[in-house]
């Protein structure tokens, strides 16, 4: 391990003058005391993945789920492992400049605490608490980078619920991909990407689409107090 411990992929594929993705320093091991943290980043680079983040030993252990979490225990989705990221990292939402390292727009997706429940080495099972995603799960080692997740059998789980689609904003802002973007100051074709991503009639609509169905007061309160990050937009990578 290099003076950059664990966080040395994650320092070496980024420039912090040009990116507002915040530089990776280890934080504390956890004591143990305070919960663990874990976050899903919806990402637009040069594909759309959900990046799931568990808190482990000061830094942020990652994988990159194209078709993001499924509730279906009948469903495996494929979660690329990537380089662990800071702590830090979980506050960021905005957009990484174009020719940087995972150009394009993110949004925090959901965000919690995580408990592990058994470690092998194969296969990490564990229970989240957050936002949107809850109940017990497992991340399957196959080769290489590759990982499956899948939901386990419990009250969270759902053959019908899409989360990605049905609770597709920012769990603290309330934006869209597209708001987020066009506040951050993206390309026209970073703006373009991130409404793609978008369900249909959400991105930049926040008016109701049909009785009932008005984004909560709150969720507009966040969503004008919200720290923005600036940038511009394009690129490849995770
Ligand atoms: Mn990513």
């Amino acid at each position: 391990m290099s003076r950059f411990g664990m966080l040395a992929e994650y320092n070496r594929k980024r420039h912090f003058g040009v990116t507002p993705e915040p530089p990776g320093r280890a934080a504390p091991r956890s004591d143990g005391r305070r919960p663990l943290a874990f976050v899903v980043q919806k990402h637009r680079a040069s594909h759309l993945h959900y990046d799931f983040r568990l808190e482990h030993d000061g830094v942020m252990l990652s994988w990159a789920i194209p078709k993001g979490p499924s509730l279906d225990p009948a469903v495996k989705r494929l979660a690329m492992q990537t380089e662990p990221h800071p702590i830090d990292y979980n506050q960021f939402e905005g957009v990484i400049p174009a020719g940087e390292y995972g150009g394009g727009t993110v949004m925090i997706w959901d965000k919690g605490t995580w408990e592990p429940l058994e470690v092998k080495r194969n296969e990490i099972k564990f229970r989240l608490h957050g936002e949107k995603l809850g109940g017990s799960w497992v991340l399957v080692h196959t080769d290489d980078r590759r990982w499956l997740l899948i939901k386990h059998r419990d009250e969270f789980a759902s053959s019908t619920t899409d989360l990605t689609t049905e609770q597709p904003r920012s769990v603290v802002s309330g934006r869209s991909m597209a708001e987020i973007a066009r506040t951050a100051g993206a390309t026209d074709a970073q703006l373009a990407q991130a409404t793609g991503t978008d369900p249909p009639g959400i991105a930049g609509d926040r008016r109701p689409r049909a009785p009932g169905r008005v984004a909560s007061p709150r969720a507009a309160t966040r969503a004008t107090t919200a720290p923005v990050r600036r940038a511009s937009s394009r690129a490849a990578g995770y």
